[in-house]
């Protein structure tokens, strides 16, 4: 392959991770619950007005050596009921602050290993996002799951939204 020397020199420089936008490195602790829930009133005089979830489930089976995602040992049942009750009300929360003419196009569960926790949690926050939203919510085109190929089996390869199907 042969790449320009000043091309090299210029992207030869640490970047953020860009797995998420805005990347890690845009986050700030700084900005209130209250101040998030006005920036999501206020998306909803954006246009495109198209909603997409992401949903991260951050528990794993093992860590990996090289691991830069907000990711933590599957350690309790417990642990996982109390971080999806978590979810689950801000789900919530959300939802009442979203305009419900809008549709959602897309769910993404990513983590961590989103198919490490009990398939029926995973359908239960699809059934909630379902059951808050007015029917023009009911669009979803998409709804993805990363996972760990070693966790799956037939059995756990299906939850079923209405007509969509949603690949673990
Ligand atoms: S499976 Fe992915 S998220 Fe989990 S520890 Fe390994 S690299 Fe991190």
């Amino acid at each position: 392959m042969n790449i320009a020397p000043q091309l090299l020199e210029k992207y030869n420089v640490p970047v953020p991770r860009y797995t998420s936008y805005p990347p890690a490195n845009h986050f700030d602790e700084q900005v209130t619950g209250a101040e998030m829930l006005e920036l999501i009133r206020s998306s909803n005089n954006w246009a495109p007005d198209h909603i997409g979830f992401y949903i991260h489930i951050p528990f794993c089976r093992k860590i990996c050596f090289y691991c830069g995602c907000n990711a933590c040992t599957l350690k309790s049942t417990s642990e996982v009921t109390r971080y999806v009750e978590a979810l689950k009300q801000e789900i919530r929360l959300v939802a009442k602050a979203l305009n419900r003419s809008r549709k959602v196009t897309q769910i993404h569960f990513g983590g961590g290993t989103p198919n490490s926790i009990p398939a029926e949690m995973l359908e239960e926050i699809v059934r909630l996002i379902s059951s808050s939203a007015a029917s023009s919510w009911l669009r979803c085109r998409s709804i993805i799951s990363e996972r760990r190929m070693r966790s799956t089996t037939p059995s756990r390869a299906n939850i079923s939204w209405g007509s969509k199907g949603l690949m673990m």
